[in-house]
């Protein structure tokens, strides 16, 4: 039996700046919510005790959010991925253009330098990565790649994670933090899965294991 912890569950972005919008044009903020949900009640099943950060959709201060968790064991901040704009296309859902790109896919976990936690917040984002992978899942390369003009550095190739030193809401934080985006939303297949509650569940199961391993 893993031991008890402590985790704050933040739903990425909020209302007024709901991150990106889905090829089916759903924003971003409500799968984070989604997803976020899922993952709080998961964790709660499994013995952790948990605060859900922006789930009201009103919380704009990005660097505010981690020092609310002050105190607890780890911060996983929920996000689900786009692309950059140039590798937008348009087609037409229920009668409305909507952009998409089908050239990437998968879920990435990043971790900052600026976090005086590190090589905690990399342990855990690596059992979340390698969990998921178990789980059937892909970790995105496109975020390491300076091609496409995104060059983030592989932390931990293997499982997904990379370095992003000056994300707000992890360069704040006081505890091990990381942050995890679940699958491209801007991919019309993966969209799909991104909303199946399976596949929701999947994804919840695989942080809530992780958490109980790494943070022993
Ligand atoms: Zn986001």
């Amino acid at each position: 039996m893993a031991l008890a912890a402590s985790v704050a569950v933040d739903v990425g972005h909020y209302l007024k700046e709901p991150g990106a919008i889905s090829a089916r044009g759903v924003t971003e903020f409500e799968y984070n919510r989604e997803l976020a949900l899922e993952a709080a009640q998961t964790l709660q099943r499994a013995g952790h005790r948990t605060l859900l950060i922006g789930e009201d959709g009103m919380v704009e201060d990005l660097g505010g959010r981690a020092p609310r968790a002050r105190g607890m064991d780890l911060f996983i901040s929920i996000h689900h991925d786009s692309v950059q704009p140039r590798f937008l296309s348009t087609w037409e859902h229920e009668g409305q253009p909507r952009q998409y790109s089908d050239l990437f896919s998968g879920f990435s976990l990043f971790v900052s330098r600026a976090n005086p936690h590190l090589e905690a917040s990399l342990k855990c984002a690596s059992a979340i990565g390698e969990a998921l992978r178990q789980a059937g899942f892909k970790p995105s390369r496109y975020h390491a790649d300076p091609i496409l003009g995104e060059n983030r550095p592989f932390a931990d190739e293997a499982n997904g994670v990379h370095y992003f030193d000056n994300l707000a809401v992890l360069k704040t934080a006081a505890i091990p933090a990381l942050l995890f985006e679940a699958g491209v939303i801007v991919n019309r297949d993966e969209e799909l899965r991104m909303r199946d509650p399976a596949v929701r569940r999947r994804i919840a199961d695989s942080i809530a294991g992780a958490v109980g391993r790494c943070l022993r």
